[in-house]
């Protein structure tokens, strides 16, 4: 979604849109695969100018599915995250600015027009967990048997110690 540089005025302008997510799903698939996402994210936002920045502010709505880390089973994820960026244009930014963007949803645009579709894939981004687990809870799948443990019981006795750590338990016996 792109907006003209010369569109966005000292009034607030309200804009509500689908953003596809194809190039989002491209982009996970080649990394970890945590998510994917289903359909269209809705955007809701307001546009305006103060001085130099453009601000944009809003909410970023949908729907991803997870891939658990832990049980391999995917689940659903509610996406609503308010958001709050700040444009400048690319020629005034203070060196000190530069240093602290970090800390900023501060972003730069150059020409006459502001894509949004960059920006809201790194909201959404940043909004998702870093580790997708279909519940904190998760239980996760019995590395004897394979069952989702979630689910179904095992008799596996999952409490083998580890050699090395047999060792260490030997040798804090012998203190
Ligand atoms: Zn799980
Ligand atoms: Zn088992």
């Amino acid at each position: 979604m792109k907006i003209s540089v010369y569109d966005i005025k000292d009034e607030a302008k309200e804009l509500a849109y689908d953003e596809p997510t194809d190039e989002l799903n491209a982009l996970m698939a080649v990394g970890a695969h945590d998510f994917d996402f289903p359909g269209p994210l809705q955007v809701n936002l307001i546009y305006y100018r103060a001085g130099q920045e453009l601000v944009f502010q809003g909410t970023l709505k949908g729907h991803a599915t997870g891939h658990c880390a832990r049980c391999l089973e995917d689940f659903d994820l509610e996406i609503d995250r308010p958001f709050h960026c700040i444009l400048l244009p690319h020629s005034q930014v203070p060196a000190e600015v530069e240093l602290e963007q970090e800390d900023l949803d501060l972003s730069y645009y150059s020409g006459e027009h502001v894509d949004l579709s960059p920006l809201m894939r790194e909201q959404l981004v940043l909004g998702l967990p870093t580790q997708p687990l279909c519940d904190d809870r998760c239980r996760g799948l019995c590395p004897k048997c394979g069952v989702n443990r979630n689910r179904e019981h095992c008799d596996c006795d999952t409490h083998v110690a580890d050699p090395r750590l047999a060792a260490l338990q030997g040798l804090k016996a012998t203190h």
